[in-house]
């Protein structure tokens, strides 16, 4: 038994161990396995990273030599950008030398001017006290005292009757006057008063050499040496009298004063006051009338009162003082006309103010003068392209037309004018740029636009900055219409603007308060309304009789809050013939030009609108105001049906194409390509941020597919069935390309 049981635990034993045996050696297997493997990898890795290591070796040389390449390309890049940019410092230079050089010669010119008008003043004095040396000596003694007896015989031929209950004369004689020649003075004097009383101030006055000087009713008689010596003096410094002049002139004083009465209207300064002096006397004084100071600035007649009389000061007003003679002219203040002018910047009174030197002209013209009448007149029918889609399309202007850009500050409104003008580049209108109150950097600013764009070419800057006294202010927008229309009376076409005919109000209400006029709405005076309506009536078509010529005027209106009721927007609204009117919210949002569409019209453009683009411009008036109109009413509504939908989606792609950069004016065909592309629908599908690029591309492709089309349009005809199918098929093939290369 014992023996039995030994052997089945050894058996048991062997199994045991046999099986020990077996899952060890398989355990061990797998183990060593999967080090080999890793091992094997580890090989690999090895392998790739040395022979990765060789690759890098043996690319180092092509690597080191495109490096090479790069550094020496952008080397030689460095090299053009510093070329081209030396290039450009050379020329800025350039220009810049013959800024400073054209700056030199009008310096030049103007010292000249300035050393010869010194030289003239201090020949004057000496002549002068040559000639007042000459005519006091003993010798002159005899003829000096006949020339009382001279004005007493000549006065009774000239005196002019008075009129009045009362009137005072003045004498004044250099030698003593004689029983005879007082009698036959007081003669003509009571013979001019008539039923009037007459009062007499007789006195003597040795400063005036010889003669006499009367004065009486405003008027002034005048035989005195003193008059004529100061007369000689104005001419040797406006006219640069010579030598030789100079003795006739002498001869013809002491002739002249014996045979030659001066007979003239003056008046005296009673009081000055912010460029306004109240003048005592000159009744007879007309409105606008130039009037002239002992030191030679000039001032205009604006009020008209009996007693005294208001004169505004346009020249030189610190120079004149109280007491000062004041002498009328009879002539409407005038200012230079004519092609000098253009490219030109000047003030109110036509003189230079850019540095380009003298303006070499012979003609003036007053700066009011009555606007053409009806029979001088022809109705508008031809366009004034201002190169924007906007206005053309909308509110088309015809030449001869006055329409109003009406809007808040900073809507726009310079920049509408300031595009038409840059279109009418190559059109033959001559333009005319009236900166009423504004800064004089702004303005400047707006000329070297003008210049960069070529615009000074055939434009005349006037410009009354704000800085300026009220005077020149009012005055400005007549002077421009003095310019413009010497060109449209030489049958010219001219386009005028005046920005702004707000400021050119203000600076009248100023005037008016201080001339002591009584204030009536707004504080407005009661004419304010006549100030610009005389003004824009002087735009006008003329008939061919005239000459044909025509000045369209685009007056500018500035408004409080969008208040187009105000009462100068009102007025002027009721002058022009229509009106452009820019929104703030709409400039806001990113619509520029932002043209309201509702209130804006043109009341005589339609009939001189291109054939085409009122073609395609048709109906776009119509669906813009109905889009506004839906855009509102659907802002929260969630669900639209299909055709408002439609609707909402046109207008606003419409009002996308319309929108247009400010100095990128568009011919009248590239308009009427992309005006016809969004009313037939085509850009419905341009996604709104691609609309830009899509008339970007359009126009070129469709121009060079139809060449003709330019003359087309330019025609001023409409556009026959063929072309405007050549045009759709054009602008479809167009829009396909362009939609499957944005869908991506
Ligand atoms: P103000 O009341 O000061 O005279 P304004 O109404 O004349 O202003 P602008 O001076 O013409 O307005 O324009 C105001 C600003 O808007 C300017 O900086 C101008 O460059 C810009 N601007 C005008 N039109 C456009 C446009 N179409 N696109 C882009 N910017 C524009
Ligand atoms: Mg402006």
């Amino acid at each position: 038994m014992k023996g039995w049981s030994l052997l089945a635990a050894f058996i048991n034993f062997a199994i045991l161990a046999g099986a020990l045996y077996f899952i060890g050696r398989r355990l061990a297997g797998k183990m060593i396995g999967a080090y080999r493997d890793k091992v094997a990898q580890s090989l690999k890795e090895a392998d790739q990273t040395l022979s990765d290591a060789r690759a890098l070796l043996d690319d180092a040389p092509q690597r080191r030599r495109k490096n090479q390449e790069r550094l020496d390309a952008v080397r030689a890049k460095a090299g053009r950008d510093l070329a081209l940019l030396r290039e450009d410092n050379d020329r800025e230079t350039a220009r810049e030398v013959s800024g400073y050089e054209e700056r030199v010669t009008y310096h030049k010119e103007k010292l000249k001017e300035t050393l010869n008008r010194k030289l003239a003043a201090a020949a004057a004095d000496k002549i002068i006290a040559a000639a007042e040396e000459k005519l006091t000596a003993p010798s002159a003694e005899a003829a000096l005292q006949a020339m009382n007896h001279e004005f007493a015989l000549m006065l009774g031929g000239v005196i002019k009757p008075c009129t009045g209950r009362k009137v005072s004369v003045r004498v004044r004689c250099a030698r003593p006057l004689a029983d005879e020649d007082l009698a036959l003075i007081k003669t003509a004097a009571s013979a001019a008063a008539g039923e009037a009383a007459v009062s007499y101030d007789i006195g003597e006055d040795p400063a005036l050499i010889g003669g006499i000087r009367l004065e009486m009713d405003d008027w002034v008689y005048d035989t005195t040496v003193r008059n004529n010596l100061e007369r000689i003096r104005r001419e040797i410094l406006t006219d640069g009298m010579t030598g030789g002049d100079f003795q006739e002139a002498l001869t013809e004083t002491i002739n002249g004063s014996r045979r030659r009465m001066a007979v003239y209207e003056a008046g005296y300064v009673d009081t000055l006051r912010d460029g306004i002096a109240h003048v005592r006397g000159l009744k007879r004084l007309m409105y606008g009338e130039m009037m002239t100071f002992p030191n030679g600035s000039i001032g205009m007649g604006m009020d008209l009162l009996d007693g005294t009389s208001g004169v505004m000061l346009l020249d030189n007003p610190d120079a004149i003082e109280e007491g000062d003679e004041v002498r009328r002219t009879g002539r409407i203040i005038e200012v230079p006309v004519g092609e000098a002018l253009i490219g030109r910047v000047v003030d109110t009174l036509g003189r230079p103010i850019d540095d380009k030197g003298i303006i070499r002209t012979t003609e003036h013209r007053p700066i009011e003068s009555p606007a053409p009448g009806v029979l001088e007149r022809q109705p508008v029918t031809v366009p004034l392209q201002t190169g924007l889609k906007a206005v053309d399309a909308l509110v088309p202007i015809g030449r001869g037309q006055r329409e109003l850009i009406i809007g808040d500050r900073q809507t726009g409104k310079t920049a509408i004018a300031l595009d038409a003008i840059i279109n009418q580049k190559d059109t033959g209108v001559i333009c005319v740029y009236v900166a009423i109150g504004q800064k004089e950097s702004t303005v400047a600013g707006f000329v070297s636009r003008l210049e960069a764009a070529g615009a000074m070419d055939y434009t005349v800057i006037v410009a009354a900055n704000a800085s300026e006294a009220a005077p020149m202010l009012y005055l400005a927008p007549y002077t421009g219409a003095a310019i413009g229309e010497y060109f449209m009376y030489s049958g010219r076409d001219v386009l005028i603007v005046y920005d702004d005919l707000s400021k050119q109000a203000v600076a009248y209400r100023e005037i008016s308060l201080l001339l002591q006029r009584p204030p009536g709405r707004e504080a407005y005076p009661g004419d304010i309304f006549y100030v610009h309506s005389r003004l824009l009536e002087r735009a006008a078509r003329l008939s061919d009789e005239k000459g044909g010529g025509s000045m369209t005027a685009l007056p500018i209106i500035e408004t409080q809050d969008g208040d187009i009721s105000a009462y100068i927007p009102t007025n002027v609204i009721s002058i022009t013939d229509g009106q452009i009117f820019l929104e703030s919210e709409l400039f806001n949002s990113g619509v520029r030009p932002a043209v309201n569409v509702g209130l804006s019209v043109s009341r005589v453009g339609g009939a001189a609108q291109l054939g085409a683009v009122k073609q395609v411009a048709g109906r776009l008036r119509m669906e813009l105001a109905q889009y506004r109109e839906l855009a509102a009413f659907s802002q929260f509504g969630s669900d639209l049906d299909k055709t408002t939908r439609e609707t909402l989606n046109r207008g606003e792609k419409m009002t996308e194409i319309l929108k247009q950069p400010q100095f990128h004016p568009m011919s009248a065909a590239d308009q009427v390509i992309i005006l016809y592309a969004a009313g037939q629908g085509y850009v419905d599908a341009v996604a709104l941020k691609d609309a830009a690029d899509y008339e970007k591309g359009l126009l070129p492709y469709v121009h060079t597919a139809m060449p003709d089309l330019t003359a087309a349009v330019m025609s001023g005809k409409k556009l026959s069935e063929t072309v405007l199918a050549a045009l759709r098929s054009h602008i479809e093939a167009y829009t396909r390309d362009f939609l499957s290369a944005h869908r991506m």
